[in-house]
This record gives C-alpha cells, sequence and structure tokens, in this order.
C-alpha cells in the first residue's frame, strides 16, 4: 500500500462543497467524491466498502499520488486526525431516535438523513456507533 507523497497537492476546481469539506461532482457524478472520481479513472471502480483516502489529510485534493483506498473505517480515521470529522447538530436524544427508528422501522438511512437534515454519511456514522459511542 502507498504510503508516501509526493509533489504538491492539486485541489479541485469544479464540484460543490460539501459540509464535510469534500467536493461532488453535479449532474450525473454527484453522488461521488471528485477525488473518488479520480481514482476510479486510474484504477478501477472501488468495491463495496471501500473508500478513497487523501495520504496528504487534505480533503479538496485531486492528485492521484495522493490518493490510496481503504477502508471506511480507515477513512474515518483519517477525517479525525484531520479535523475535519465534523459534529452535526444533533441532539443525544436525536442519535437515540435515529438508532431506535433504523432498528424497528424499515425507514433507510437516506430517510433519516432527510427527516434530520443531515448528511447520509452522518447517520451511517451514528448507526455503526463510531461517533456517539460513549453515548448510550
Ligand atoms: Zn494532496
Amino acid at each position: 500500500m502507498q504510503t508516501k507523497i509526493e509533489g504538491p497537492c492539486k485541489e479541485s476546481t469544479v464540484g460543490t462543497m460539501t459540509p464535510s469539506g469534500y467536493y461532488r461532482y453535479n449532474g450525473k457524478l454527484r453522488d461521488k467524491y471528485v477525488h473518488v472520481h479520480v481514482w476510479e479513472k486510474l484504477n478501477g471502480p472501488l468495491e463495496s466498502g471501500e473508500v478513497v483516502r487523501h495520504l496528504c489529510n487534505n480533503t479538496w485534493c485531486v492528485e492521484p499520488t495522493h490518493l490510496s483506498k481503504g477502508t471506511k473505517q480507515d477513512d474515518i480515521h483519517d477525517q479525525i486526525r484531520s479535523g475535519t470529522f465534523n459534529r452535526q447538530k444533533l441532539s443525544i436524544e436525536q442519535v437515540r431516535e435515529i438508532r431506535r427508528q433504523y432498528r424497528t422501522t424499515a425507514k433507510t438511512m437516506q430517510k433519516l438523513a432527510n427527516e434530520y437534515g443531515v448528511n447520509v454519511s452522518a447517520i451511517s456514522r451514528i448507526i455503526n456507533r463510531v461517533r456517539w459511542k460513549n453515548d448510550y
């Protein structure tokens, strides 16, 4: 696995930035981060559960040599380390309710995200108890 970065960061000038600091393309690629798109163009599609990490911790960077494939867990660790793992504005009660609804109803993460006005990755973290480990 690649661990060393060479050369300066190249920042994307297309797409829009999400609250977590990543760019996304609009249109056809709107569900994909730009750096993921860059990676997949060069290396082929990611498999389920895989993410593209920034070795340089610069979430805007699309320089291919700064990108490395990892798991979601790796990516969350990267985000915590680089300070981009922002707290959403949810109370502990809401977090518990989200978990309860996910367990006991047919609601999808996307539906819960819409209802609570946060992004799906925030819901995913809540349900997977990554962020709120100490709150239950
Ligand atoms: Zn970089």
